[in-house]
């Protein structure tokens, strides 16, 4: 595909110095001598190049989005209709509390909804993401034990965690200790309790673990954190795991995040917008950021008066628009929350077994909602995870999130999410398995994908040694 400057063919959509007459209020200092090197292009044609690159983009309404970790699920488009009601979309951030009732209001509900979600005490709206939410939560814990007048500054994070962990623990101020995973891909309890000394402020833990895998464990673990007069950090961000069955109040934990643009079905990628909200124990309460919206019987308030707040995370309210669609999301499906993580953790099973044969299972056993592939077999033909992503994409497929976790080899980490169906599934698990075969009989063609994307495969060395950025050639 070319760029619109190759494109470019001298036909005008707006003559520039048509304009320029009506510029006479401009000093002619400031105006240009030449005209700008700007591509020419009637109007028709510049709306066909933006629509040809549009429709460059994968996305979910196109095909199987399996990016571990990310849960790119099906976000109804009713909860898109919601959020753009005028009285949502055009309603000023610093409106009268008694003009914004109706907004108040559905913040409250998100908040008491996401408490019995969470099993939380209190849930604070502001964190814009997930890392945010992780971030928020450090600065409670850090703030808690200031009050407290003990000095903690560690935080012990297990070496699967997703790498946001140690950058919010370390952006607050924390030194991080990994902790080791054991071979069932679980927090090794004796190399935690090693590290346990009165330091010890939290530990940050993902469960299900970013294997997929749920910390059998994590009752004992908090038992012992507490008992060390440590915390516990829960990353929510695998809630659609879980969401129903058990919450990480029941688990132990203190502090939580989740991630509305994941689990309540917001669309994302490409950064943004995103919502990570923060719950905690009642201990915590007075820690979150404000405001936290309040209900006196009549209305619906703003309240800034939380004794040890940490204050403020975010301008205004957090990302409204997310709280809208995740409330929306919430209310469509009731009690079925309980039965969508039912799907995502049968499907992910599903896919597994299927691809088993062919991929090497590192931790072999049940999963929750995603599970872990190695390309380390197809390796030995000289075939890498990236080789086989890049295939994928030539079958219509967006990849899993290669390389990541970090303790697996050559990684490939799935998630296919409740909303595919048993067709897409074994479509998906079909192409993989047509990949591994032809790694083994002529891998020839897997070396050099992507064959048919606009970008082919790119020299990533000379790309990072040597970028060149002019898109004019
Ligand atoms: C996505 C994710 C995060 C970070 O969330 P963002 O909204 O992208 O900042 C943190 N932890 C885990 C396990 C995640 O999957």
């Amino acid at each position: 595909m070319k760029t619109i400057f190759e494109k470019s063919n001298g036909a005008s959509g707006i003559n520039i110095s048509d304009i320029k007459e009506n510029l006479d209020f401009i000093d002619k200092k400031f105006l240009r001598l030449e005209k700008p090197d700007l591509p020419q292009m009637s109007e028709l044609e510049v709306l066909r190049h933006y629509k040809e690159l549009s429709d460059l983009n994968f996305c979910i309404e196109k095909g199987f989005y399996p990016l571990g970790s990310c849960t790119m699920k099906y976000n109804p488009k009713v909860n898109e209709l919601l959020a753009s009601l005028e009285g949502f979309a055009n309603l000023h951030p610093c409106a009268d509390e008694d003009d914004s009732q109706g907004a108040l209001e559905l913040m409250f509900k998100l908040q008491n909804a996401l408490k019995e979600i969470t099993g939380m005490d209190c849930v604070s709206l502001q964190p814009a993401a997930g890392a945010h939410g992780e971030l928020t939560g450090m600065m409670i814990i850090k703030k808690y034990f200031e009050v407290k007048g003990e000095n903690r500054s560690k935080v012990i994070i297990p070496d699967s965690a997703h790498g946001t962990n140690p950058a919010s623990a370390n952006a607050c101020g924390f030194e991080i200790l990994p902790v080791a995973s054991d071979e069932k891909g679980q927090v090794d309890i004796n190399a935690l309790k090693e590290l346990l000394t009165d330091d010890v402020a939290a530990i940050m833990m993902t469960n299900p673990n970013t294997l997929g895998i749920f910390e059998e464990n994590v009752l004992q673990i908090s038992e012992i954190m507490h008992k060390n007069g440590s915390l516990l950090y829960y990353d929510g961000a695998n809630f659609n795991a879980i969401m129903g069955y058990t919450n990480p109040r029941l688990m132990g934990f203190d502090v939580v995040h989740i991630n509305l643009h994941k689990t309540f079905a917001t669309p994302h990628g490409g950064g943004g917008p995103g919502a990570g909200p923060v719950g905690v124990v009642e201990k915590l309460k007075d820690f979150l950021p404000v405001p936290i919206i309040d209900f006196d019987g009549e209305k619906y308030h703003a309240n800034y008066d939380l004794k040890n707040s940490i204050g403020k995370v975010r301008s205004y309210f957090g990302n409204f628009g997310v709280l809208v669609r995740a409330y929306a999301y919430i209310l469509m499906m009731g009690k079925n929350l309980k039965r969508a993580s039912e799907d995502a953790v049968l499907n992910a099973n599903y896919l597994k077994e299927k691809l088993r044969e062919e991929y090497f299972l590192p931790y072999n056993q049940p999963c929750m909602h995603e599970f872990v592939l190695s390309a380390d077999k197809q390796k030995e033909c000289g075939v890498s995870a990236l080789n086989i992503a890049k295939s994928l994409m030539d079958n219509n497929t967006h990849p899993p999130t290669i390389y990541f976790p970090l303790i697996v080899h050559e990684a490939m980490m799935i998630e296919p999410t409740e909303s595919e169906n048993k067709q897409r599934l074994d479509e998906f698990a079909e192409i993989m398995i047509k990949i591994a075969k032809e790694v083994k009989s002529d891998p020839h063609d897997i070396l050099s994908a992507p064959h048919n994307t606009p970008v082919k495969k790119i020299d990533e060395t000379t790309a990072a040694r040597h970028p060149d950025l002019n898109f004019k050639q």
